[in-house]
């Protein structure tokens, strides 16, 4: 099982020119990554014309409606991303149940869709600050599974790698105060009860090179979703090659 390692560049670069740059300066490096799955998740609008350059590099979307076509003005569906090549989706980010509103049963709903249009899913779970200090971590992240995963038989899906889940603690995520290995352990461990064994689960949260390496080879964890450090090549780069 190769570990997997996402870019998540947020709202970022703010041009199109900016958005090339950075996408070739991982083109040249990823033809050598063959034990390890790399996917770009950049906005939207630069979807298409990232694609052009793709080596082994493999693209995400940030988001994705749960509707396939009609009057919801604004939005993207699973089938639109598949059709540009798109092949990962990250559901349920922090930012997106924070900002937009996005519950578990919304978050449910997406998820169903985008594996109907054979993408696969990256689900991220973590608990806020406030959860966490009053003991209730790990109810939260079995509650974010539990409902995300709702109506979805984790036996039907074909292959294990097709649900990927990224545990991001919410206080971790941009902050600088990335989760300590130890206790990220603890959290993979716990999740692990609840997905199939060979189910990848990512760390995410203030991840950079000094960091990165500990949390696949001591905390467990299958890969990492990286947001801030992943708009830098040469830090990213630097990210994945401690995860090989
Ligand atoms: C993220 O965007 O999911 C994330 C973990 O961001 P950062 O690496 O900047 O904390």
């Amino acid at each position: 099982m190769k570990n997997l390692i996402v870019a998540n560049w947020k709202l970022n670069p703010t041009t199109k020119k900016e958005a090339e740059g950075i996408f070739s300066a991982l083109g040249g490096p990823a033809s050598g990554w063959n034990e390890i799955e790399v996917v770009v998740c950049p906005p939207y609008i630069y979807l298409d014309c990232v694609r052009s350059d793709l080596t082994q590099l493999k693209l995400g979307g940030q988001n994705v409606f749960y509707e396939e076509k009609g009057a919801f003005t604004g939005e993207i569906s699973a089938a639109m991303l598949k059709d540009l090549g798109v092949e990962y989706v990250i559901i349920g980010h922090s930012e997106r149940r924070k900002y937009f509103g996005e519950t578990d049963e919304i978050i449910n709903k997406k998820i169903k869709k985008a594996l109907e249009a054979g993408l696969k899913v990256i689900f991220c779970i973590g608990e806020t600050a406030e959860e966490r200090e009053a003991g209730k971590k790990n109810e939260v992240l079995e509650r974010q599974l539990e409902i995300g995963l709702q109506g979805i038989n984790l036996a039907d899906i074909g292959s294990p790698l097709t649900i990927n889940i990224a545990y991001e603690p919410v206080w971790a995520i941009g902050t600088g105060n990335n989760c300590g290995v130890e206790e990220t352990k603890e959290s993979i461990d716990f999740i692990r009860k609840f997905v199939k064994p060979e189910t990848r689960i990512l760390y995410g949260g203030s991840v950079k090179s000094e960091n990165s390496g500990a949390y696949i080879k001591e905390a467990g964890s299958n890969g990492l979703l990286v947001g801030g450090a992943s708009l830098n090549a040469e830090e990213f780069i630097k990210i994945v090659k401690s995860a090989e």
